[in-house]
């Protein structure tokens, strides 16, 4: 009994000794309830131990229950609280929450401390033998709570160790340990498997104890390290698989449920296919260089996937870090931005056509679609300066159709403007490209055709002439046709300017019209300047 006594006294030294450390932890997560829970074991066990030290009065063992009752009603609550707070990684609880815990606790111990204790400890009371057989209904009451909340205390913790990391699956594994062996003591003795008179519990206790120690001093917990491992993994945005050469999945944070939207836990251990198969297409084989790639999740969520392979030290890749990252926000900006940069391009374009479009107006005549006025002084002064430097030649052709005030006075003026168009698409398709047919005014034109000689450019209008003789115009029931008169210039034999070049051509048109019309003249030599 001594020997006993002395055990149950260490282990209540070793329970104070364990809440003194985690009372210096008790910013880690759970630290607080374990001290609650080791002051309780330490309490227990001092007043187990007590009593067989030296017996007290008859009376002694019904006293020393209702002094150890404190700690037997707080111990599974406190349990609770503490496996819950390490595995939630936070000490922060309701308050409403805390109390509805200590409910049944309270009225448990006040009850037991009351005159009304024989509710709870029935006709146990007098009698100097531990059986608890004849235990009160509140006792069974506390009793049934009591291995309710160890039992979710532990299914918590089986959980934790299903997605735990390496280091929290150890720490997890002893503290299922310390919950459990003090539960099967205490459920030995309730179902009278150990001796009557001796409660196995306390002993039970000490063990928990001892295990609470290991995972404490051997598996780190509460360690810095530990904690600051599990709240940067929970911390960091990004999702984090790390895998092995199996592609199993050694560890996770909490982001990548998040990013892939899954409500289970991602389980260490299994491969990585049957996790995430969608994660596992887009990882390439482990090469030793730093990998990045992108894929679409879901219909618009955009995943950027970086792999980082592990190396041993002889070189050999024994693993790989993904690094999953939602990029979707910098896509749907980049591509809104793509996207009013094409709309300011199709503006641009749309500018750049109009101001083309404006152009041309300006140096189009609208009636006949041929150059106007302000193209012709252009296209002359283009071909002065090319033809005097390869000094090749080029002619301009005024023409003028004949009679042609008639037409509008007998038959209307939209009949001269069917003329004019007429006269004016003959010109367009007859010139060749490099030629540059002009509405003059009026009813004149004027031709710069480039790169001819006289006679060929005299051939060329006459045929032109032939062939507007030839058109037949409708009107009323009748037939009307005209005929043009054409003067013809070129460089540099009747000028060497503008102006000069304009009035030869000007001056053979007049003598054409002299002579008779429908006819095409040449300049004469004299009028050079
Ligand atoms: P000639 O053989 O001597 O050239 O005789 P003509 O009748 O052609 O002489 P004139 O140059 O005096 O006549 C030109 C006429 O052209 C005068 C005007 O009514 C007509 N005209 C000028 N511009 C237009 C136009 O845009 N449309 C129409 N329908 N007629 C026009
Ligand atoms: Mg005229
Ligand atoms: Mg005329």
């Amino acid at each position: 009994m001594q020997i006993f006594n002395f055990l149950l006294l260490a282990g209540a030294v070793t329970a104070l000794f364990l809440a003194s450390v985690a009372w210096r932890r008790r910013h880690a997560p759970g630290a607080p309830a374990l001290m609650a829970m080791q002051l309780s074991a330490a309490w227990w066990l001092t007043c187990y131990a007590l009593p067989f030290a030296r017996p007290w009065p008859d009376d002694g063992m019904f006293l020393r229950m209702r002094v150890i009752f404190p700690a037997v009603v707080a111990i599974a609550p406190v349990t609770l609280v503490f496996v819950l707070s390490y595995t939630r990684g936070t000490n922060k609880w309701r308050l409403s929450r805390l109390l509805a815990l200590a409910i049944v606790p309270a009225v448990v111990l006040a009850v037991a401390l009351s005159p009304l204790h024989d509710l709870c400890f029935g006709s146990w009371r007098g009698v100097a033998t531990d059986s608890i057989v004849q235990m009160g209904p509140l006792f069974w009451v506390h009793s049934l709570y009591s291995y309710v909340l160890i039992g979710k205390s532990v299914l918590v913790l089986m959980a934790a160790y299903e997605q735990g990391t390496r280091q929290v699956r150890r720490q997890t594994r002893i503290l299922l340990g310390a919950l459990l062996v003090p539960m099967i003591c205490n459920a030995g003795f309730i179902a009278g498997v150990t001796p009557p008179d001796i409660d196995p519990t306390p002993v039970g206790l000490v063990a928990s104890g001892v295990l609470v120690s290991l995972a404490m001093f051997r598996r780190g917990l509460f360690d810095l390290v530990a904690v600051a491992h599990e709240k940067i993994g929970s911390a960091i945005t990004d999702g984090v698989i790390v895998i092995d050469a199996q592609r199993r999945i050694v560890e996770s944070n909490a982001a990548i449920k998040r990013i892939f939207e899954i409500d289970r836990p991602v389980k260490a251990g299994r491969l990585l296919g049957e996790q995430l198969a969608e994660l596992d297409e887009h990882v390439a084989r482990p090469g030793n260089a730093p990998t990045t790639t992108e894929f679409v999740h879901g219909s618009d969520q955009h995943l950027e996937l970086r792999t980082f392979a592990i190396c041993a030290d002889d070189g050999n890749t024994i693993g790989a870090v993904l690094i999953v990252r939602d990029v979707t926000e910098a896509r749907t900006t980049s591509l809104a931005l793509e996207q009013a940069n094409a709309q300011l391009k199709a503006q641009l374009d749309t500018i750049k056509s109009m101001q083309a479009q404006l152009q041309e107006q300006v140096i189009r005549d609208p009636l006949t679609g041929l150059y106007n006025r302000l193209y012709l002084a252009d296209a002359l002064a283009r071909e002065l300066t090319c033809s005097a430097r390869s000094q090749g030649s080029f002619a301009v052709v005024m023409i003028d159709v004949d009679h042609f005030k008639s037409v509008n006075d007998v038959y209307g003026h939209a009949l001269g403007d069917a003329m004019l168009r007429a006269l004016g698409s003959l010109l367009r398709q007859q010139v060749r490209p490099s030629d540059s047919p002009c509405r003059y005014g009026g009813e004149e034109f004027v031709v710069v055709m480039r790169d001819v000689t006289l006679d060929l450019a005299i051939s060329r209008i006459d045929e032109l002439r032939v062939a507007f003789a030839a058109l037949r115009f409708a009107s009323n029931g009748l037939e009307v046709s005209r005929t043009f008169s054409a003067g013809v210039a070129v460089f540099p034999l009747h000028g060497r300017d503008e102006a000069t070049l304009l009035a030869a051509a000007d001056a053979a048109l007049y003598a054409a019209k002299a002579a008779g019309r429908n006819q095409v003249c040449a300049a004469s030599v004299h009028v050079e300047s």
